[in-house]
């Protein structure tokens, strides 16, 4: 049982804080801070049943942090802020001796290119200070990353061939919207393709490799191979892997549009002058786009994210496909949040008990597989992502 503070008082962190209030035995008080404070009220006022305090950090300020956690005194830091406030918020940790949870790996802001090597640089600080920094624990990075930790620890001898899916099989019936921010959400899929492969990264071109892959209770959608952050940790941290991929669907409407604002310029994150006034063009675009938080309401469908793997069991070729459906209807309805939102939210929340309950605490810097991942999985069961598994089965890939 501890003290949390939130920061980021987006969908996600709605989620968090959600998920948080109704179990005061392992969170026994809860702060939800962010930029603008009237979001934080909301949240609290709507959800809180007076369980929730919040308070206004400018989170890319270190002393703002810094006086923050001096004056509520948590045990955990959960950063559902931005990528770009990693690094501040863990400046902020090591100064007041508070231990750290995050979902998305640090991103620079002037440049599009997300990798672990600046939250890994924490590591020996984190040890020494005996602190706790849990990296990565959404749904992707975090859930697919604590499935392969379990199906090398359960289901294989060597884990060979990872393929995470992840399926958006919903319709939030916009011409276009992102399901998480827009800034980091374009900048994640723009880029170009990577995967891992024979010891060493293979580059494309952007959505150059594509396939349609059958995802249950949804059917073909037609997946695309984009790089995604968790396989750099993945890799790293079982080493036996000899191909790591990452695939997500995008339907051909969205790919549309993301072209054209590609080639108008829209998804720049250079700064342009416009009437006297310096403007990011990818920052103006996420003021006019549909805000992610507010897509729950007329979102059907269900998102279907999981890990392929083909490995070796007792000399053997073994293939294993494990999964969680995650209705945007059900998750709405609980939260007032679609699943996107959902699927990132609750296991952050539980990566927050592990920590408060002892199991998940372990000084330094560690991504989520390194962690034992037995009772984070029997808690995905409890709150609201169960998954699935299947076994010797066509992994199509
Ligand atoms: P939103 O844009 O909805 O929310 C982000 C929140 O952070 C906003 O409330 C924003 O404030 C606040 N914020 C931004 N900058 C600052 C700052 N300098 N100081 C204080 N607060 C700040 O994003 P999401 O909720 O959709 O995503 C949250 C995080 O979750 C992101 O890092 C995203 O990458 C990650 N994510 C991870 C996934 C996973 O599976 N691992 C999947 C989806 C998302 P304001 O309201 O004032 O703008």
């Amino acid at each position: 049982m501890g003290k949390v503070l939130i920061i980021g008082a987006g969908g996600v962190g709605t989620v968090v804080a959600h998920k948080m209030v109704g179990l005061p035995e392992v969170f026994s008080e809860i702060m939800l801070a962010s930029r603008t404070k009237s979001k934080c009220d909301a949240i609290a006022e709507k959800i809180g049943g007076n369980r929730i305090q919040t308070a206004q950090v400018d989170a890319d300020s270190v002393p703002q942090l810094v006086e923050l956690i001096r004056s509520f005194q948590p045990d955990l830091v959960v950063n559902v802020a931005l990528p770009y406030q990693d690094l501040t918020i863990m400046d902020a940790c090591l100064e007041t001796g508070v231990s750290y949870l995050d979902t998305a790996n640090y991103e620079p802001k002037e440049e599009a290119k997300f990798e672990y090597k600046w939250q890994w640089a924490y590591h020996d600080r984190f040890k020494e200070a005996g602190l706790t920094a849990i990296l990565g624990c959404g749904f992707d990075p975090g859930v697919t990353s604590i499935f392969t930790a379990y199906a090398a620890k359960h289901v294989f001898d060597e884990v060979q061939y990872l393929d995470i899916v992840d399926c958006n099989a919903g319709d939030h019936g916009k011409a276009f919207a992102t399901n998480f921010n827009p800034e980091i959400n374009i900048r994640e899929v723009t880029q170009k393709g990577k995967y891992w492969e024979n010891d060493d990264w293979v580059l494309t071109e952007p959505h150059e490799i594509h396939k349609p892959l059958n995802y249950p209770n949804i059917g073909p959608k037609e997946s695309y191979l984009i790089y995604h952050e968790e396989l750099e940790s993945l890799v790293k941290n079982f080493p036996t892997i000899k191909r790591a991929r990452f695939w997500m669907t995008f339907g051909q409407e969205y790919l549309t549009h993301l072209r054209v604002i590609q080639n108008i310029g829209m998804a720049g994150i250079e700064p342009i002058m416009y009437e006297g006034k310096e403007i990011v063009p990818i920052q103006f675009l996420k003021a006019v786009l549909p805000d992610p938080g507010d897509l729950g309401e007329n979102y059907h469908g269900e998102t279907s994210i999981g890990c392929r793997i083909r490995g070796l069991k007792d000399g053997k070729e073994h293939t294993y496909y494990i999964y969680n459906n995650c209705s945007h209807e059900e998750a709405y309805k609980e939260t007032g949040m679609q699943a996107v939102s959902y699927t990132t939210g609750v296991p952050a929340m539980i990566g927050a008990m592990m920590f408060m309950q002892e199991k998940w605490k372990k000084p330094g810097v560690n991504n989520v597989e390194q962690f034992d991942p037995d009772p984070f999985m029997e808690e995905l069961n409890k709150h609201g992502l169960p998954w699935h598994e299947l076994h010797n089965v066509d992994l199509e890939l």
